[in-house]
């Protein structure tokens, strides 16, 4: 039977709704909610996230701000004004937008984000919380893929949960929410040197894939080749195929792979009309294959990253909250 498909735009709609009511009751009270991204220097995928969160955040009533600083900035003129705006008690929340040109340190910047206005959830205060059970913010990321959980899969004690990628800001966090007393599952975390990744994914009753493996070898790829090294075409196929997902398994697909649609027969990537590589979006997971064997999977794109946004826009409203 075919699983189930876990809408994430429908339970983003479902939560930016509460949120809408939360962040209502704040301007009421006097309390309204502002959140600002940092922004140094120009990035169009940024430029993109920036519009987007910005649409996001007032649909739910949450002032946003874009602060842009000049690219030529230097690291500590950057921090200081950072600094500055992380002291004004009318901004809620900061969000350091990515990437940074290359003279910036951005754990430095990072760190110029008090832990009460960490709306990311990544200070190392906030991140530290997580081991005894989670403080005002945790990781979007991470948050988003247990919303997605909870619905499909609300009784997760003593299920065995496969995560797959252990990086601080998503694979490491969700393995400790996955461990909270009161809804703990067994948890086994994979990452680059597990010796037979198959051999845990098919007894996963919850696998949760976040490596961006097939993105990583793409970009890989188009480097070489540009530095002139003649290079084969890498395997862009996911990571976790059908036959390593278990029967009536729970399957979170947190990776999202810009990869491209296809190639032609000389082996060159498909272009779209303005001569770019065209690109689709997929997950760590054959999703066609494991929609065959498991019982719920999130879709990529339109699962874990429309929660993600609205997780963010829940921990602005959180850290208002926290800061009356
Ligand atoms: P990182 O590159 O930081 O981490 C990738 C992880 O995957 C590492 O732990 C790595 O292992 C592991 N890994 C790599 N290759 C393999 C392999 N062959 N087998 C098993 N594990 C492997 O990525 P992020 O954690 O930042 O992001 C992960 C994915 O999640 C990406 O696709 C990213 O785009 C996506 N993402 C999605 C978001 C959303 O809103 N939907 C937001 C943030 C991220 P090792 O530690 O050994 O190197």
């Amino acid at each position: 039977m075919a699983a189930n498909i876990i809408d994430g735009k429908a339970v983003a709609k479902e939560i930016k709704q509460q949120l809408a009511a939360e962040a209502a009751a704040l301007r009421v009270a006097g309390h309204p909610v502002r959140l600002v991204a940092v922004q140094v220097g120009h990035d169009d995928a940024s430029e993109y996230y920036t519009k987007m969160q910005a649409r996001q955040a007032q649909a739910v009533g949450i002032d946003y701000e874009l602060f842009e600083i000049p690219t030529e900035t230097s690291q500590d003129e950057v921090v200081g004004q950072v600094l500055k705006l992380d002291s004004d008690s009318s901004v809620s929340g900061l969000i350091l937008q990515m990437p940074l040109p290359r003279h910036i340190n951005a754990a430095a910047v990072q760190l110029a984000i008090s832990p009460e206005k960490d709306v990311e959830g990544v200070h190392p205060e906030n991140l530290g919380r997580l081991l005894t059970g989670g403080g005002v913010v945790a990781p979007c990321t991470p948050m988003a893929a247990m919303e997605l959980l909870a619905r499909a899969c609300p009784e997760l004690s003593g299920k065995e949960a496969v995560v797959v990628g252990r990086s601080t800001i998503v694979g490491k966090p969700i393995a400790l929410m996955l461990q909270y007393m009161q809804n703990s599952a067994t948890v086994t975390v994979c990452h680059s040197r597990t010796k037979d990744l198959a051999a845990h994914t098919r007894r996963a009753e919850v696998l949760i894939a976040a490596t961006g493996l097939s993105q990583g070898r793409w970009q890989r790829y188009l480097q070489q080749r540009s530095s002139g090294k003649d290079v084969g075409l890498p395997d862009l196929s996911p990571l976790i195929s059908a036959d390593m997902v278990a029967e009536g398994a729970v399957v979170i697909d947190v990776a999202t792979n810009y990869i491209p649609k296809g190639f032609d027969e000389s082996g060159e990537a498909i272009k779209n009309d303005r001569g770019e590589v065209a690109l689709k979006s997929v997950g760590d997971v054959d999703f066609e294959g494991a929609m065959e064997r498991a019982s719920a999977i999130t879709p990529v794109p339109g699962g874990v990253g429309p929660v993600t946004v609205a997780m963010l826009l829940k921990n602005t409203i959180a850290c208002a909250k926290a800061g009356r």
